[in-house]
């Protein structure tokens, strides 16, 4: 289960105790995020995420969502406190290190982010090729890759060639085709129509059954209360609410 921490609790139920004996997959203390020109993005976050959790953030555009989880592949670096990803600290990873472990988190973004030029299959695999797999090693994992995201007949389509849900969908492929531990997805369904949006839910739902810990952020309520995962709210930059 998740653990969102703003206050401490003294709650010791059954249900607690198991969330304590699971490992931690994130981890922020008392973290606060200030940009160069003087914006305050985070204030005081503390959010424990579980190995295997699916976390839903929400909150309003601004509200910091999308710094939380720049935070989380050291995109940003966070102003006070500490960041910790799968073990490591990553408010001190520099380099090959934090190479290193940003190799072990996939990232879908809302805008896809894919090489024009490419087609599927090669938007796929670029990762892979950048991160030393072998031509063999690749092959065996592309097709269930484009399997599971249901793109296996479109794999030498170009991007322009396809609908919006579908270059979504290869973009989560890249994201898992390395099968990271952990999933960030930031507003991966902001510019797709409910059903794809859909779609895409019940893809990272199924990598989160698999055991891959999950965390999306979005702004769309009605997508979050079509399912049955923990939320939590930011506002101003604070976490302000979470439901489980
Ligand atoms: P959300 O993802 O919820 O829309 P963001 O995390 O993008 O929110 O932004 C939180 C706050 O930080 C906003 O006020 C935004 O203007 C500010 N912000 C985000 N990125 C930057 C940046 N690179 N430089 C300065 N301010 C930023």
């Amino acid at each position: 289960m998740t653990v969102v921490t703003p206050n401490t609790t003294t709650d010791k139920s059954p249900n607690l105790q198991e969330r304590e004996n699971t490992a931690v997959m994130v981890q922020l203390q008392s973290v606060t995020k200030t940009y160069a020109n003087g914006s305050n993005a985070l204030l005081d976050v503390n959010l424990e995420v579980k190995q295997g959790n699916f976390l839903f953030i929400t909150g309003p555009s601004g509200s910091g969502k999308s710094t939380l989880l720049k935070l989380l592949y050291g995109e940003e670096l966070a102003t006070q406190g500490t960041v910790i990803v799968d073990r490591c600290n990553i408010t001190s990873l520099r380099g090959d290190r934090l190479s290193l472990l940003r190799r072990r988190i996939g990232i879908v973004f809302q805008d896809y982010k894919l090489i024009p030029q490419r087609t599927v299959a090669e938007n796929v695999t670029v990762v892979l090729q950048a991160q030393g797999y072998t031509r063999k090693e690749i092959q065996r994992r592309l097709e269930p890759t484009l399997k599971l995201v249901g793109l296996l007949t479109k794999s030498e389509c170009f991007p322009d060639q396809l609908s919006g849900g579908e270059q979504q969908r290869v973009s989560i492929a890249r994201a898992i085709v390395a099968t990271p531990p952990l999933l960030l997805a930031d507003e991966p369904t902001g510019n797709l129509d409910p059903d794809n949006s859909w779609q895409v839910i019940q893809i990272l739902q199924k990598l989160n059954s698999f055991g891959a810990t999950v965390i999306v952020t979005t702004h769309d309520e009605q997508l979050v209360r079509r399912c049955n995962h923990p939320i939590v709210q930011v506002n101003n930059g604070r976490l302000c609410q979470y439901y489980s």
